[in-house]
């Protein structure tokens, strides 16, 4: 099963690596397959597959390379948690209010939630980080901060993607879409 064809829609490529899955150590399978999808338009999506226990692992990533792109969005009001939000996997998230930058991890893929569902994200990191941190006053404060907004209270706080693609959107009239012609950082 085998196909390099890129006018065809499921066209997929299957290769066995050598790859251990990390559930029962037998060899990962990598399978790339195109699809077109909504927010993406032609993507690749890839998949490695243990074919002894079924364990598997996905990573997605687009053809076309967008124009960097910077969304910001107000957070001021308990309906702007409901907002739809799809973040690429190119997407770095900032909530400058609190010092708050969430780079993008190697693996990552893209996905798509809420204001609230990225909120409740970082406050784990910063959960996850707290013990570890040099300053956890910070930390604390962070994780008050981001309670309080989840929960309809507190100051506004200003949610900010920076995507060097392009990709990532706030569904809400609302956003702010800045387009930059250089990365600036
Ligand atoms: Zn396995």
């Amino acid at each position: 099963m085998h196909s390099e064809d890129p006018q065809d829609e499921d066209a997929f490529t299957e290769q066995i690596t050598d790859l251990r899955c990390p559930s029962c150590g037998g060899k990962l399978h990598a399978i790339v397959a195109r699809k077109n999808i909504p927010y993406e338009g032609d993507i690749n999506i890839l998949t490695y597959l243990c074919k002894n226990c079924l364990y598997r692992e996905t990573q997605v990533w687009s053809d076309g390379e967008s124009d960097p792109e910077e969304v910001k969005f107000v957070i001021e009001d308990p309906d702007d948690l409901n907002a739809v939000v799809y973040r690429s996997p190119t997407c770095s998230i900032h909530i400058p209010e609190i010092d708050v930058d969430v780079y993008p991890a190697s693996a990552s893929t893209g996905e798509i939630t809420t204001v609230e569902g990225i909120l409740l994200e970082i406050r784990d990191l910063a959960e996850s980080f707290q013990q570890d941190s040099e300053d956890p006053d910070r930390a604390r404060n962070t994780i008050r901060t981001l309670t309080e907004v989840i929960s309809g209270r507190g100051d506004p706080l200003t949610l900010i993607l920076k995507d060097t693609t392009g990709r990532s959107e706030i569904h809400s009239e609302k956003t702010e879409v800045v387009r930059a012609d250089h990365d600036k950082e």
